[in-house]
């Protein structure tokens, strides 16, 4: 009979990095032009180039998705509001006036 030993389920560290090094995701570089080094701002870790490279470009890419995401809702709430105004127009003007608040005059 075989006998099934359970693992348990243990989180593996990909690196050795220690405190704020390793929790930050190093979002704000800065670029040492003495040497070519790109830096984190935050941690001070040095980042390999073609991380931050890689890091940028999916940033840019949700940055950029983000702004479709906008320019779409302000496509919907354009139409919304010529739809709106349209419904305005299609009162009749003694419709109209009777929705007019009483300060008016
Ligand atoms: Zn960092």
């Amino acid at each position: 009979m075989r006998k099934v030993i359970p693992f348990e389920r243990r989180a593996v560290a990909t690196n050795a990095l220690a405190g704020a090094e390793a929790k930050c995701v190093h979002r704000n570089l800065r670029l040492v032009e003495r040497g070519g080094i790109v830096m984190c701002a935050d941690c001070d870790a040095t980042l390999s180039p073609f991380w931050a490279l890689s890091m940028l470009s999916e940033q840019y890419a949700l940055a950029m998705g983000h702004i479709d995401r906008l320019k779409s809702r302000i496509q919907l709430a354009d139409a919304r509001i010529l739809e709106l105004s349209q419904e305005l127009d299609a009162i009749s003007p003694g419709e109209r006036s009777l929705n007019k608040s009483s300060t008016d005059t």
